[in-house]
C-alpha cells in the first residue's frame, strides 16, 4: 500500500490571491474635462476608490487612469482599454472593477452595454465608489426604453386580442363598431331602429321613388331630420343600411348582419344605380388609406420631403408620391410595401435562437437592475439622513443653539439637497419587476414585428411602425431601399448579442466594440461583425 498521505506535501501551495478571484480589485479613475485636472477630482475619486475597496475587503491588485481621458473617441482612452486587457486577462484573476461612478466607466451607450456583458463573461464585476445611477446614462435609458418598448407591445398584443374577439363577433353578423345614423343600441346591446331611423327609411323610398336628394333633405327637414345633403349620399351608399356590414375587422370581406335592415339588398342596388346615374361613387378614405400604411411616415430620400399615398383609379394600383412638386418622386405601393417587410426582416437577426438572446438578455438587465437598486438604496439612505438633519436643524433653532439666520441658510441647504434627491430617486424607480417576462416579450415582439406588419390591418401596421421605429423612414427611389434612423434601442441591442455569439474567435474582443460604436447603426443593416 501506498501512503499517499505522504505525497500530498508535494501539490502547489496555494496562493492567497488566487483563490478569491471576487475580491481582487482594480481601480479605475478619470476625470471628463482638462479642466477637472486642476482641482482635487481625480484626488477625490481615488480616495474613494481607495476607502471603498478598505471597507468591502478588496485586494487592489492595480491602479488605472488618474489621467483626463476624452471619452469622444476610443483612441484616446488608452488607460481604459488597458484596464480592460488586463482585467479581461485570466491570469491577473480580477474580478472586481471599482470606480468612482458608472459614468466615469463608460461614456457612450452602445460601449457601456458591451462592456458589461464582455466583464460578466469574466465573472468581473464593476462597482461604483459612491454609486450615484445616472438615469440620464446607458443603464438608465436601457431600463426606461424597456419599460416604454412593454408598454407598446402589450398595446399591439391588446389590440390584437380585441380584433381578435371583434374579428369572432362580426362572422357571427354582429355590429361591433358605432352604429351608423337612425340606429341605437338597447340594454342588452341589441340595436334597433329609431325614429331618425323611420324617416331615413322614408328617404331612401322618396328616392326610388324619383325625388332628388335635395328635394328629399328638403321635405325630411320639415319632418324635423337634420341631414345635410353630403350626409345623405353617406347614408345612400352605406349598405348598412340593407344589412350587409362591411368593416376592417373583416378585412372589407362584406357580410350579412344579424341588425334589422331599413331597406332590402334589391332596393339597395336600385338606390345605387339611381345615384351612378350623376355622379361617380367617391371611394371612402379608410379603403385608400388601406393599401398604404407608410402614408405619412415615408419621407423621400431624395428631397425629404414625405410622401404620400394614393389611390390611381384608371390603373387601379395605390402609389407613394414625394410631395414636394419638383421632385414628385413615386413608388408603386405593393412594391415598397413589400421591400419594407423585407427591411423589417433584415433587422431581426436569424442566426440564434430566441431563447439564447433572452438569456442573454435577461442577464443584462438583471445586472442593470442591479446596480439601479443599489443606487436607488444608496439614495434612499441619503434622503434619510438629509431628512433627520433637517430636524436636528429645527431642535437646535428651537433650543437657541443656532441663530434664525444661520437656520435659515443651512435649512435652504438641505431642502435643496433634499429636492435633488428625490427628483433623482423618482427617475429611478423604475419598474423591471419581472425581467424573465419582459424579455420574452421583448424577443417575441423582435421577432414577430416583420410578421405583425404583413399579415396584421391597418391598425396594428402603424403601431408596429411607430414601436420599432421613433424617427424618420426614408424611401430610397433610386436604390429600392430604406434609410430608417433612431430604430428601436432592443433591436440594436439584439443584435449585437447575436453579433457576439457569431463571433466565435473568443469573447466580444474591445475592437469590435470599438468598431460598433463608432459606426452609428444606421438600422438598415444588421449589426455586422
Ligand atoms: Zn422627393
Amino acid at each position: 500500500m501506498m501512503e499517499y498521505e505522504y505525497f500530498k506535501r508535494f501539490a502547489p501551495t496555494r496562493k492567497e490571491n488566487e483563490t478569491n478571484k471576487e475580491k481582487c480589485a482594480v481601480i479605475y479613475t478619470r476625470v471628463s474635462s482638462k479642466e477637472q485636472l486642476t482641482n482635487d477630482s481625480l484626488d477625490t475619486q481615488y480616495k474613494e476608490c481607495t476607502s471603498f475597496a478598505l471597507k468591502n475587503g478588496f485586494k487592489v491588485k492595480k491602479y488605472f487612469g488618474g489621467v483626463f481621458e476624452s471619452a469622444k473617441s476610443d483612441e484616446d482612452r488608452k488607460e481604459f482599454r488597458a484596464m480592460l486587457n488586463y482585467v479581461t486577462n485570466e491570469k491577473n484573476k480580477i474580478g472586481a472593477i471599482i470606480c468612482f461612478n458608472y459614468d466615469r466607466f463608460s461614456r457612450t451607450g452602445l460601449q457601456a452595454i458591451e462592456i458589461i456583458s464582455l466583464l460578466q463573461r469574466h465573472s468581473i464585476k464593476v462597482y461604483s465608489a459612491i454609486n450615484t445611477f445616472d438615469p440620464e446614462s446607458i443603464e438608465g435609458k436601457v431600463m426606461l426604453t424597456m419599460t416604454l418598448l412593454q408598454a407598446n407591445i402589450s398595446n399591439v398584443n391588446k389590440s390584437l386580442d380585441t380584433k381578435r374577439k371583434m374579428r369572432e363577433k362580426m362572422s357571427n353578423g354582429i355590429w361591433v363598431h358605432n352604429c351608423p345614423r337612425g340606429y341605437a343600441r338597447d340594454e342588452k346591446k341589441n340595436i334597433y331602429i329609431t325614429k331618425e331611423g323611420e324617416h331615413i327609411r322614408e328617404g331612401f323610398k322618396m328616392l326610388l321613388q324619383g325625388f332628388s336628394p335635395t328635394e328629399i333633405q328638403r321635405f325630411l327637414l320639415l319632418k324635423g331630420l337634420r341631414i345635410n345633403t353630403k350626409r345623405w349620399a353617406e347614408i345612400f351608399r352605406n349598405p348598412f343600411y340593407c344589412g350587409i356590414m362591411l368593416s376592417n375587422s373583416l378585412d372589407y370581406k362584406p357580410a350579412e348582419g344579424k341588425h334589422p335592415k331599413l331597406v332590402s339588398v334589391k332596393e339597395f342596388k336600385r338606390v345605387m344605380e339611381i345615384l351612378n346615374r350623376h355622379e361617380h361613387p367617391k371611394n371612402a378614405d379608410f379603403i385608400v388609406n388601406h393599401g398604404v400604411p407608410l402614408k405619412g411616415y415615408l419621407k423621400c430620400a431624395n428631397c425629404g420631403t414625405k410622401f404620400t399615398g394614393y389611390l390611381n383609379r384608371t390603373k387601379k394600383k395605390h402609389y407613394y408620391i414625394c410631395n414636394n412638386k419638383e421632385c414628385r418622386s413615386n413608388v408603386s405601393a405593393v412594391k415598397a410595401n413589400q421591400e419594407f417587410v423585407e427591411h423589417l426582416q433584415n433587422m431581426v437577426p436569424r442566426s440564434i435562437a430566441s431563447p439564447l438572446i433572452a438569456k442573454r438578455l435577461e442577464e443584462l438587465f438583471i445586472e442593470l437592475d442591479n446596480i439601479n437598486s443599489k443606487d436607488i438604496q444608496s439614495n434612499e439612505n441619503e434622503l434619510a439622513s438629509v431628512k433627520s438633519k433637517i430636524n436636528l436643524l429645527a431642535d437646535k433653532l428651537l433650543a437657541g443653539v443656532v441663530s434664525n439666520d444661520l437656520f435659515k441658510e443651512k435649512l435652504g441647504e438641505l431642502e435643496f439637497e433634499k429636492e435633488r434627491l428625490e427628483a433623482l430617486l423618482e427617475k429611478q424607480r423604475i419598474n423591471l419587476s419581472n425581467p424573465k417576462e419582459i424579455v420574452r416579450k421583448c424577443v417575441r415582439y423582435v421577432r414577430e414585428s416583420p410578421f405583425l406588419w404583413q399579415n396584421e390591418g391597418f391598425a396594428v401596421k402603424r403601431r408596429v411602425q411607430q414601436t420599432t421605429f421613433k424617427g424618420d423612414i426614408y424611401y430610397d427611389k433610386k436604390n429600392s431601399r430604406y434609410r430608417t434612423k433612431d430604430v428601436n434601442y432592443l433591436f440594436h441591442i439584439i443584435n449585437l448579442i447575436t453579433a457576439s455569439y457569431g463571433n466565435k474567435k473568443a469573447d466580444l474582443s474591445l475592437k469590435i466594440v470599438n468598431k460598433s460604436a463608432s459606426v452609428p447603426w444606421a438600422g438598415v443593416e444588421p449589426a455586422r461583425v
